[in-house]
């Protein structure tokens, strides 16, 4: 029957020959791939005692990001949570009190800020949209878990590590 849009072809089926019904040569063809393949240079990584080179432009673990001075530098806008696709990321702001203005670069921040790992693509838009530069996908593989529920990082595991006092005292100097 013709085909709609013409461009259905009809294929027609030849019968085997003598060595086709054997199976032997392609049982052959095979096995000589398969030991093709043995003196071919490795793909596999014994990943974690070896690691794979990343390239330049490789996005990893989210990190949110202090100031010179050690404060965090998110002000809880919200732009991050909008932009992404996967709707990974939560956050609840707070107002900085008097007396955190060491804590947090902006009047507002993040009390708590939330991404869902199981939910991320790591497609960096959250980075792009940030207008404090506040939030960089330059971690870590986000390593392997077995609860759903490990895998929502809080600021305990996002939030750069504090600077100590001195190199705030310096950059302050600078
Ligand atoms: S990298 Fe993409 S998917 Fe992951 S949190 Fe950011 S915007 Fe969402
Ligand atoms: S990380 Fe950036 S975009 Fe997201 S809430 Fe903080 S300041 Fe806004």
């Amino acid at each position: 029957m013709e085909s709609l849009s013409g461009r259905k072809k009809v294929l027609e089926q030849k019968p085997m020959n003598f060595w086709e019904r054997m199976y032997l040569p392609a049982i052959f063809r095979g096995m000589a791939i398969t030991f093709m393949h043995m003196f071919k240079k490795k793909e596999t990584i014994y990943y974690p005692e070896k690691e794979r080179e990343f390239s330049e432009n490789w996005r990893g673990m989210h990190s949110l990001k202090r100031d010179e001075q050690g404060r965090e530098r998110c002000t809880a806008c919200g732009l991050c949570a909008l932009s992404c696709p996967a709707e990974a990321i939560t956050m609840i702001a707070a107002e900085r009190e008097k007396g955190e203005e060491h804590l947090y670069r902006e009047e507002k921040y993040a009390a708590v800020y939330e991404i869902n790992m199981l939910r991320c693509i790591f497609c960096g838009l959250c980075e792009e949209a940030c207008p404090k530069e506040a939030i960089y996908l330059d971690g870590p593989i986000v390593p392997a878990d077995y609860l759903r529920k490990d895998f929502i990082y809080g600021k305990d595991k996002l939030v750069e590590q504090p600077i100590t006092e001195l190199e705030a005292l310096k950059a302050a100097q600078d």
